[in-house]
């Protein structure tokens, strides 16, 4: 069984039709890349997987489970599997919170904080994605975007997913610092056997990171 399927999924925003029947299948450990021009559809087919908002018609199975169909009750414990990463590094992060507390909210909201060891867990989580603890202490804006990137990494780990859909998660990244973070994901996925939904326009960066690739235009699948 994939651990994403989706199918035939379509997205509408008023009469206009962003996404048109788009099916695919990604395997645990894969990353798939969505690939194609500027307004083709992949954003709208990313948040659409992440059920924000429900897509207008088709199906997106996840770990066995038909989203599309479960109330926003059902679907609230399994949204922390399925975390996005979107290409603004200062985007997920709160302009008003320390990034220690970014990486232990999800943590917290999910009741699994424990004030003995939680701080240890954010250290490791800092570490883990290349920062130091101590970054930890700071806000977003005192971080450089390659950094700030890091951190929504580490916030994602924090809710233990099995899917990341990165939505451009290097584009706005100085070009110097674009290679340390494919890596760092790379090896994140080999470690944690994550599935990638990868959003990327640069067709050199998908050629030498996915694993797979699909075109899209006009909101549908021209390839394979
Ligand atoms: P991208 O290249 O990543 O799609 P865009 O500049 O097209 O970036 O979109 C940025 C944001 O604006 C996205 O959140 C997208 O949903 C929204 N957006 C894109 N096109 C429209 C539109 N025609 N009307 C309203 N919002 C839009
Ligand atoms: P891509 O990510 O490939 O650049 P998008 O999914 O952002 O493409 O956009 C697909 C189409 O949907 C575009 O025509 C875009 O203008 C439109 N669109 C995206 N978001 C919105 C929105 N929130 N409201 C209205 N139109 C949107």
């Amino acid at each position: 069984m994939p651990l994403l399927d989706v199918r035939d999924l379509v997205v509408r925003y008023g009469n206009v039709t962003a996404v048109d029947r788009v099916s695919f299948a990604l395997e645990a450990g894969e990353t798939l890349a969505l690939n194609g021009p500027s307004g083709c559809g992949k954003s709208s087919t990313a948040l659409a997987v992440l059920q924000l908002p429900r897509p207008a018609a088709g199906e997106v199975h996840f770990e066995g489970r038909e989203l599309t169909s479960l109330t926003e009750s059902e679907l609230r414990p399994l949204r922390p599997r399925m975390q996005p990463v979107f290409q603004d590094p200062y985007g997920s992060l709160s302009p008003r919170h320390r990034i220690r507390d970014a990486v232990a909210e999800p943590l917290k909201v999910q009741g699994r904080w424990d004030p003995e060891g939680g701080p240890a867990r954010v250290a490791e989580l800092l570490t883990r994605v290349g920062l130091d603890p101590s970054h930890g202490d700071r806000h977003p804006h005192e971080l450089s975007g390659g950094q700030c990137q890091r951190a929504g990494v580490a916030r994602a780990l924090a809710s233990d997913p099995r899917l990341l859909v990165l939505d451009e998660p290097v584009s706005a990244l100085d070009p110097s610092v674009r290679a340390g973070v494919l890596n760092l994901l790379a090896d994140l996925q080999d470690e944690l056997g994550l599935g990638y939904l990868f959003i990327c326009h640069d067709r050199s960066v998908v050629r030498h990171f996915a694993d797979r690739v699909i075109e899209m235009r006009d909101g549908r699948v021209t390839s394979p």
